[in-house]
């Protein structure tokens, strides 16, 4: 048994096993009631109580059987991955997407539809109807939903959760507290680029440590530390905006020379006058002239890698829209770094996203489960 601290009462420090109980669980997946006692330090007398209790209030249920290797079989438990849900929405110019993600980070339900962003009361009043019809549909409750992200593009507020972006491009002018004043549950508003950052690295399992960067129509990005954003304020991972070289190019944010200048899925377009499925398809048929454009651009690509590579010595995550034609390159692109790595060691440190078209909508989904996780002192009685 757990010797109390001074001053925390026995009531406290049941409640502080019990959570402990449970995050051991979901962090590292089904165990028995040995295995709980033994990478807690808490009696099995201790754990047997507490583990009944949990599976009463609806929150460990009783796993699969293991294999035995002679006598009874072990019984282990398990989180109950539907306890807790959320749902992501990811709007863009043209689409909806929608993502409901359990505790387990299981990804429940997936829905797409194509309709214009306006910020209207019609618009909004249809994506509220969306989102009630997955919550229904799956006959989610006030009970164990957790909250919406939305996903949008918009800057991040300094020093805030994540939840604060102020909107920007088509969103630009968005009163985000109007929309949050639609639905009876919590609601927030992300990021685009940090919340498909979440969906590749956030995941519970591998409680992943990476620098994802995203090429798509803007460059961005965000460091992942253990399964979660690194940096004080959300903030970390703007590359886009880090000066490059030397260009004309005017950016977006209104200095000249930022690597989305360089590294943008525009510059591609600008520069051959073609969509990229078509520059890709001229590409392996070996136009010349485009080739040198591709070169060029693969090159400063690589050049944003290793730099990232330098500063954080972990593994560098192509997304976004470049990242399927990026990996085609994939052995190629290792080869280079491979020889401009400065200890020689031979290690292969990039990896592509995914790069489905839900990545926003999952993550998000994530990024509300995990700060649940934080909070979750009144989820455990
Ligand atoms: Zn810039």
């Amino acid at each position: 048994m757990q010797m109390s601290p001074p001053g925390i009462n026995l009531m406290e420090v049941r409640h502080v096993n019990k959570h402990s109980v449970v995050r051991a669980l979901h962090e590292q997946g089904a165990m028995t009631k040995q295995e709980i006692s033994r990478t807690l330090n808490l009696s099995l007398a201790t754990v047997v109580t507490l583990i009944k209790e949990l599976t009463e209030e609806g929150i460990v249920e009783q796993g699969e059987l293991l294999e035995s290797t002679g006598g009874r079989k072990p019984v282990v438990y398990q989180i109950v991955g539907n306890a807790k849900l959320s749902l992501g929405v990811a709007l863009t110019g043209h689409h909806i997407r929608i993502a409901l993600v359990n505790w387990k980070h299981e990804v429940i339900e997936k829905y797409r539809e194509k309709i214009t962003y306006s910020n209207s009361e019609t618009y909004w009043r249809h994506v509220y109807q969306e989102v009630m019809k997955v919550l229904k549909k799956e006959r989610i409750t006030s009970r164990n939903f957790v909250g919406l992200n939305f996903v949008i593009d918009g800057n991040i507020i300094p020093d805030a959760g994540y939840e604060d972006i102020i909107p920007v491009g088509i969103f630009d002018g968005l009163d985000v507290s109007v929309i949050k004043d639609m639905y009876l549950c919590p609601v927030y508003f992300c990021n685009s680029v940090k919340a498909a950052a979440y969906s590749n690295v956030g995941k519970l399992s591998s409680r992943n440590t990476c620098v994802y960067i995203q090429f798509d129509r803007t460059v961005g990005g965000a460091v992942i530390a253990n399964g979660t954003f690194w940096g004080l304020s959300n903030r970390t991972g703007e590359f886009g905006h880090m000066y490059f070289g030397e260009n004309n190019k005017k950016c977006q944010c209104g200095n000249y020379g930022c690597l989305q200048t360089y590294c943008s899925s525009d510059v591609i377009r600008e520069e051959s006058g073609m969509e990229l499925e078509d520059f890709f398809r001229e590409i392996e048929q070996g136009n010349k002239k485009l080739m040198s454009v591709w070169n060029s651009y693969k090159k400063n690509v690589i050049q944003a890698v290793y730099n990232l590579r330098v500063i954080f010595d972990i593994n560098v995550m192509i997304g976004g829209e470049m990242a399927p034609y990026l990996k085609r390159w994939e052995e190629e692109l290792k080869e280079i770094l491979r020889m401009l790595d400065i200890y020689q060691e031979q290690k292969d440190y990039l990896q592509f996203s995914n790069g489905g078209e839900f990545d926003g909508a999952i993550g998000a989904a994530l990024m509300v489960l995990q700060k649940e996780d934080e909070d979750d002192i009144e989820f455990i009685k």
